[in-house]
């Protein structure tokens, strides 16, 4: 039974007034969504085939690396993306430059891929990791092969040092 009452259309009234504010809201949520840069959606640049947002960003926003490869990972996307600071702490205090000139590096180079090729666990706070990583300089490709040396202290993953093959 419809009983129409000015309490009801009150009521209506209520819910549409509600509804344009959800929609008002909904549209600057989806400006400001535009707006963002989209790199936390993209395929991250390690190429793990995640999205950075579940891939080398919580890494690089401090939280603790599970494997010697996915540090390997998260320092080649940090390179990518000029991360000098977490380049370094999570470099062994032992081999750690003082500083990285990445901002200069970044004029003449570019990273453009990485593969990684072994991952060898020698036991639970060592470990090795091969991989390649593309980059151009000044326009030139470039291939860096790499069998670099890891080491686990405190619950997180360092990077020691490689040695170039080939
Ligand atoms: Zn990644």
């Amino acid at each position: 039974m419809y009983k129409p009452s000015s309490q009801n259309h009150h009521r209506d009234l209520r819910h549409e007034v509600l509804a344009g504010k959800m929609i008002v809201k909904l549209h600057h949520i989806h400006k400001s969504m535009k707006k963002k840069p989209q790199s936390a959606q993209l395929p991250c640049y390690c190429e793990s085939s995640k999205p950075y947002a579940a891939c080398c960003k919580p890494l690089h926003e401090d939280e603790l690396t599970t494997t010697a490869e996915q540090l390997m990972r998260s320092r080649y996307s940090a390179y990518v993306l000029g991360l000098e600071a977490y380049l370094l702490r999570t470099w062994h205090a032992d081999t750690r430059p003082a500083s990285l000139d990445l901002t200069n590096d970044a004029k003449t180079t570019r990273w453009i891929g990485l593969k990684v090729k072994c991952h060898e666990v020698l036991d639970s706070s060592t470990a090795i990791v091969e991989f390649i990583a593309s980059y151009k300089l000044n326009g030139k490709a470039h291939k860096l092969h790499e069998i670099s040396r890891f080491i686990k202290q405190n619950e997180q993953w360092l990077y020691i040092d490689g040695e170039i093959a080939d």
